[in-house]
């Protein structure tokens, strides 16, 4: 098992994720995503993250309306529940896609296109550049995919919540907060991988209370 230790030093670069989210705004690499919200700003989360989470497309009642992933439809009220259960707050997580606008056909979701996901690909390295968290959490199978093109990981759902070792950080595998990933895992199932993931983060950044950690964090 790859634990690498975490450090409280700051992490993350503000300036080149500022950069990203105006190159983001401004991609028109996919003419399928024509009139669609480009959906990273900063109510994806702050550089230096803790976890920076990957799922698939914002959804177009979810990150499509309200600009923000994993929000508002019953995707993200899944999600929040699963952040929950792993004790994280809002602001110790940066959430994004593999893919940054929402895919639709005949005005429903659709699944992401390959050549979309790989259109998107660099967005989502340079994501993890800025940000810098010292773990990944991919959520699903096209999350997996798209981190394994950019850095070649085993992970995979059949070892769900195990990390591995993973472009200078570690990757863990965890099913789609989707009502439909509930056929494969349930959502007790999935509350105790994010139970488990929280422990795993709070091992790896040597988290404490808010009020002790300036006063804790030694220079590094
Ligand atoms: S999906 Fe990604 S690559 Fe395609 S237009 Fe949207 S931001 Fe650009």
């Amino acid at each position: 098992m790859f634990l690498e230790s975490g450090c409280l030093k700051v992490r993350g670069d503000r300036v080149a994720l500022e950069r990203l989210i105006e190159i983001v705004q401004a991609c028109r690499r996919c003419a399928t995503m024509e009139g669609r919200r480009r959906v990273l700003s900063h109510a994806n989360g702050q550089p230096g993250a803790r976890v920076l989470f990957v799922a698939e497309a914002p959804g177009r009642f979810g990150g499509e309306r309200t600009g923000i992933p994993l929000s508002a439809d019953q995707t993200g009220r899944n999600f929040r529940r699963l952040l929950d259960a792993a004790g994280l707050d809002g602001d110790e997580v940066f959430i994004t896609n593999a893919v940054l606008c929402n895919p639709r056909r005949d005005g429903k979701n659709r699944a992401p296109a390959a050549w979309e996901v790989a259109n998107c690909r660099e967005h989502l390295v340079r994501t993890i550049d800025a940000v810098d968290p010292p773990l990944v959490a991919a959520l699903g199978v096209v999350a997996l995919r798209s981190l394994a093109a950019i850095a070649p990981h085993e992970a995979t759902l059949r070892t769900v919540g195990k990390p591995v070792a993973w472009y200078g950080r570690s990757l863990v595998p965890l099913y789609h907060p989707g009502p439909r990933a509930q056929i494969h895992r349930s959502f007790a199932q999935q509350q105790e991988d994010f139970r488990l993931l929280g422990a795993l983060v709070r091992e790896l950044t040597h988290r404490r209370p808010r009020s002790l950690q300036p006063a804790e964090c030694a220079p590094c």
